[in-house]
């Protein structure tokens, strides 16, 4: 059986990884793991070694004991983990925070954040406890308005935060975001919220890989699961050099996850684009050009968000959304319409040379937010994904609750996982048309945003 991708083939070319400024600054950590090899069995098998399967599996074995592999098609963190823009920040739904307090209820809405602050700190922990060299930065997230109307808007956001949800978050004039962290050509103001930051997403991923071998796991690169079939209570995971028997599966493949492999996802994911542009290290001079002066991770509040922030080597990375297929030649005209973005918001740099450019997919459900748990109809299959474009802090605690439900040997869900990301969303209407849907939807953004 093939595994039907819903994007061109170009977004799953599992032996190459991405010509990314993280893959060249990550190659003096070795890659994890062997290809799994002839028959093998183990208790909980994991589809996908990307941050949910990795804590997943870490969590499995150190605080369960329990015998876990993880198979990934490609290199360990060869997915969005291993290429995102290395915000550790919070969100994980489509929803503001008005919008998730009328349809949820403000109780839910402060759980929800709860877990977003606890999934940030677990990243943190992850980092310290383990040791991993993921080169920390800045202090926050900071929001960039793009108009007078952005702000106003923001800043009742940061309000509702502030007094309703109990997360941190400071507002600042447009004067003060000068002094603080920068000038741009779209800037109205901002707001920072806390406990959030940056760091470099492969040598995480990496880290936590090493860190999962070292509990006994057997982490499986190049082991992309061609088929799964069960065997009365066993589960059959079949490679192309191999096959894993196991009574529990964790299918985490999130924007990547294969069509046809198990009829249980069918329709539920619609994966989009995200891509991001690195420069040549910028000098002191071109830095007070646009008077920048923060580690700190910055966003801006355009119809079609950018994303942006200064790395330790002082290049600065730009990303957005990307491509509606991803086929060569389309992503190629995307990452020039990114490029004429960077230049837009940042004029003072727009002769500055681009070293990097790469993308991946993000996963969105239809219900605009993520899905935690256990199949009805088949209870020894978990899943996590669908984090919204925020999976840095989402996927890692994600694995812990999976890591942990499955560990206590309970049915139910836990309560630690909050109502609105429990169990699977519904299939998207017609879901042969997702494509359809999103390249009408980015043609519209695109017009709103010009006129923004
Ligand atoms: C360009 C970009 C920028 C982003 N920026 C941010 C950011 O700054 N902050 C943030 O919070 N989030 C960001 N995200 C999102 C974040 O990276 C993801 O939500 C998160 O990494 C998801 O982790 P995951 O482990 O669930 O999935 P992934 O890391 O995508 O892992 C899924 C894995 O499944 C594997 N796989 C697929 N099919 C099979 C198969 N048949 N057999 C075996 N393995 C398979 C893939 O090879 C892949 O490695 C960004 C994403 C992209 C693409």
């Amino acid at each position: 059986m093939s595994t039907t991708r819903l994007f061109d083939d170009n977004m799953y070319r599992f032996g190459e990884p991405q010509r990314s400024y993280w893959e060249a600054n990550s190659t003096d950590l070795p890659d994890v793991g062997e290809p799994l090899q002839g028959d093998a069995s183990c208790e909980v098998a994991v589809i996908g070694g990307g941050y949910t399967g990795l804590s997943a599996a870490y969590h499995l074995a150190k605080n369960h004991q329990v015998d876990v592999r993880v198979l990934d098609a490609g290199h360990i963190g060869w997915g969005a983990s291993g290429r995102n823009g290395g915000f550790c920040s919070m969100g994980g739904s489509f929803f503001d925070i008005e919008e998730l307090i009328s349809r949820f209820g403000v109780d839910a809405a402060r759980a929800h954040y709860g877990a977003q602050r606890d999934a940030v700190e677990l990243v943190r922990d992850l980092i310290t406890n383990e040791n991993i060299d993921a080169r920390m930065q800045g202090d926050g997230e900071l929001e960039l308005a793009h108009s007078a109307g952005a702000f106003a808007h923001a800043r009742r956001m940061g309000k509702v935060f502030r007094e309703q949800i109990g997360v941190a978050t400071e507002i600042y004039s447009a004067d003060e975001v000068r002094e603080r962290y920068c000038d741009s050509a779209f800037q109205y103001g901002g707001t920072l919220q806390r406990p959030t930051f940056g760091l470099h997403p492969l040598r995480f991923a990496k880290g936590l890989a090493a860190a999962t071998a070292r509990r006994g796991t057997s982490l499986h690169p190049h082991s992309e699961v061609l088929e799964w079939t069960k065997d009365g209570s066993h589960h059959r995971l079949a490679t192309t050099s191999g096959t894993l028997r196991a009574r529990i599966v964790v299918y985490a493949t999130n924007g990547f996850l294969p069509e046809n492999l198990h009829g249980g996802f069918a329709g539920v994911t619609l994966p989009l684009i995200s891509a991001i542009v690195v420069t040549r290290p910028l000098t002191d001079d071109e830095l007070a050009v646009h008077h920048w002066k923060t580690e700190t991770p910055v966003f801006n509040t355009r119809p079609l968000m950018n994303y942006f922030r200064l790395l330790p080597d002082r290049r600065f990375m730009f990303g957005g959304r990307g491509h509606s297929t991803g086929d060569p030649a389309g992503s190629e005209r995307n990452f020039d319409r990114l490029i004429a973005a960077f230049q837009r918001q940042w004029p003072g740099w727009r002769r500055v040379s681009i070293d990097y450019k790469w993308h991946g997919f993000i996963c969105v459900t239809r219900r605009l937010t993520p899905c935690i748990g256990r199949l009805d109809d088949d209870d020894s299959v978990f899943f996590g994904f669908g984090y919204h474009g925020n999976g840095v802090n989402n996927s890692n605690w994600t694995g812990k609750q999976i890591a942990d439900w499955i560990g206590s040997g309970q049915k139910d869900t836990p309560d630690s996982i909050p109502v609105l990301m429990r169990g699977l969303a519904e299939p998207f209407p017609l879901p042969g048309l997702r494509l359809r849907y999103l390249q009408t939807a980015l043609t519209w953004k695109r017009v709103v945003d010009r006129f923004s």
